[in-house]
């Protein structure tokens, strides 16, 4: 099977089969990244997914679910999402849905009705990486997008009955944009029901854009426990009934509990940590996880 990056996906996709509708990322641009970036963007062509199809029980056995590689495999074009159901429907019976990194943007050439469709044919839960609703953010670490166009595609996908997910990239706001940032982001997600909303908290790492702006001066990263007050503000304005889930590495605690029936107990988690620990023991951690990435 082809795997360009190798093999990228959340910690709970684990026990899934993995194909690649796209090589690399459609926008690698954004400034704190650090995946892809050796990889030139390329949308596999049909012949190249149903050979990749044809090799997954020899790989993966009989998966229920297929996880898309490559930064946004929905960056694939409608056709192709949907011939690639149909072949794995008729290759590998035993998938049930599919899912997937995406971008806000790899759904702006797809209607309603289409992504319907796509539900239809088992798409479920593609992993949105909207991270912020602040458009001061966005266009500082370059996503790509405003807030307006990532809201108009989530009320596209949430109308068409397709389910998703989505993340906020904690941190982002940088020192003192941290509760703008919190406020902007729980407004972006206000009245949507996405099956589970994500944080992961920024890491500077060397070699990245935004370190090298951080060595100019011309970004600030928040402390460790600006970072944690600006989830706080996160979790304490966001009024989705959903799963909220902050199990990714970067993260200084993890958690996955039930909002808004643990909200509480979450808050009350964050504002105890923020206050018992130590910003120079928070900050080896970000150390040591910078060493990872
Ligand atoms: S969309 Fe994702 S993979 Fe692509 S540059 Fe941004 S963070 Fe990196």
């Amino acid at each position: 099977m082809r795997f360009a990056g190798g093999i990228n996906r959340p910690h709970y996709e684990t026990a899934d089969g993995y194909l690649q509708t796209t090589e690399g990322c459609s926008h690698n641009h954004c400034l704190f990244c650090t995946y892809f970036k050796n990889q030139k963007f390329k949308k596999s062509t049909l012949a190249e997914i149903e050979a990749d199809i044809r090799e997954i029980p020899e790989y993966f056995g009989a998966p229920k679910r297929i996880f898309l590689q490559g930064a946004d495999g929905f960056a694939a074009d409608y056709d192709v999402l949907m011939k690639t159901a149909e072949l794995l429907r008729k290759y590998v019976p035993s998938v049930e849905s599919i899912g997937g990194y995406a971008r806000i943007d790899n759904f702006y050439d797809k209607t309603e009705d289409q992504l319907r469709n796509l539900a239809a044919v088992g798409y479920a839960d593609p992993y949105i990486g909207v991270e912020s609703g602040d458009d001061t953010v966005l266009k500082r670490i370059n996503k790509g997008y405003t807030a307006s166009q990532a809201r108009e595609v989530l009320e596209k996908i949430e109308a068409s009955g397709l389910p998703f997910i989505v993340n906020f990239l904690n941190g982002a706001g940088g020192h003192g944009g941290g509760p703008a940032n919190a406020r902007l982001t729980a407004t972006l997600y206000e009245g949507l029901h996405p099956t589970m909303i994500n944080t992961s908290m920024l890491t500077v790492v060397p070699g990245t854009p935004l370190y090298r702006a951080v060595e100019k001066g011309l970004y600030t990263e928040s402390t460790e426990k600006e970072k944690l007050e600006e989830l706080h503000e996160f979790v304490r304005c966001l009024t989705n009934d959903t799963i909220f889930m902050n199990e990714h590495a970067s993260n200084l605690f993890h958690v996955k509990c039930r909002i808004p029936e643990a909200k509480e107990e979450l808050l009350a988690s964050i504002k105890k940590l923020t206050e018992e620990s130590d910003e120079t023991e928070l900050r080896r951690y970000r150390e040591m996880i910078t060493r990872a990435f």
